[in-house]
């Protein structure tokens, strides 16, 4: 099943290059109270809404995608995190140049651990990304980007996969310099995620995954998530041992090497295998 939050917080099911309206479904949501529970209540109660959107699409019309205005799937997550030098071929750039490096010494994962990114941050594909420094380096990461379903703490590598509840593209904007990581990937509009999300039925391996990254039509980024330093059950248990995560929390799981800077006017392409495409625009904030 594909999901998008499209136009003004529609839910959207997608058939092929088509959207149905079935935010219809929502009303098989609880009443929000406060304190709301973490974590994003779509994701958090899907069991209830799915039969719901069945049932909403067998009476929703077909609209072109291309007409609607894709944001965020995840609308409500109780965190981004985001998995540094992930591919061995980003850390080997990354020791090269001193416009990321920028006089840090680069470790590896198990040694830097994980970031979060700020929830402020996030966009979906229609949003584009809003650069703020732009005398600075502003560098697109594409990404595999893991969404959680089932919570938990201290999962086992083994159990991992029964926690996920699906993917999407992940593009994990990064201002270069000195300060510390989720202060530079914290930006708002720097996390996008998108086009929609694709229920982890879907993909039988998220670790063999081909995708790619374009500017401007010219290719930056290309790789396959079979790369990854940790894979995606070693990212979801390493998390967990650190911190509780929730429905709808999401993994942006690194970015291989070809990073480079955007500026405004640029349009970003990313494509990945299982999921789809999404095009994202960028300009001064
Ligand atoms: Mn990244």
């Amino acid at each position: 099943m594909r999901l998008c939050r499209f136009d003004d917080d529609r839910l959207g099911l997608i058939e092929g290059d088509y959207v149905r309206d079935v935010s219809a479904a929502l009303e098989a949501l609880p009443a929000p109270r406060w304190p709301l529970p973490p974590g994003d209540p779509l994701i958090a109660n899907f069991e209830r809404v799915r039969p719901a959107i069945a049932a909403a699409a067998a009476r929703a019309p077909q609209r072109p995608l291309a007409a609607v205005r894709l944001k965020s799937p995840v609308a409500n997550p109780n965190k981004l995190i985001g998995a540094p030098i992930n591919y061995n071929d980003h850390v080997e750039e990354s020791r090269k140049d001193q416009g990321i490096a920028h006089g840090r010494e680069i470790k590896t994962i198990g040694d830097w651990g994980l970031f979060l990114k700020a929830n402020s941050a996030l966009v979906g594909p229609s949003e584009g990304v809003a650069l703020r420094f732009i005398d600075r380096r502003n560098d697109h990461e594409a990404e595999l980007a893991v969404i959680i379903g089932t919570g938990g703490s201290n999962i086992a590598e083994r159990d991992a996969f029964a926690h996920i509840f699906g993917y999407a593209i992940g593009l994990d904007m990064t201002v270069r310099g000195t300060e510390l990581p989720s202060f530079r990937k914290s930006i708002d509009s720097y996390a996008v995620l998108g086009p929609w999300l694709v229920t982890k039925d879907e993909i039988a391996d998220p670790d063999a995954l081909d995708f790619a990254l374009w500017v401007n039509g010219e290719l930056r980024q290309k790789s396959n998530t079979r790369h990854l330093v940790y894979g995606v059950a070693r990212l979801i248990a390493y998390a967990s041992s650190f911190y509780t995560l929730h429905p709808g929390d999401v993994i942006y799981t690194g970015t291989p090497a070809g990073v480079g800077p955007v500026k405004p006017g640029d349009v970003m392409r990313i494509e990945m295998q299982g999921i789809g495409a999404m095009e994202v625009a960028v300009r001064a904030a």
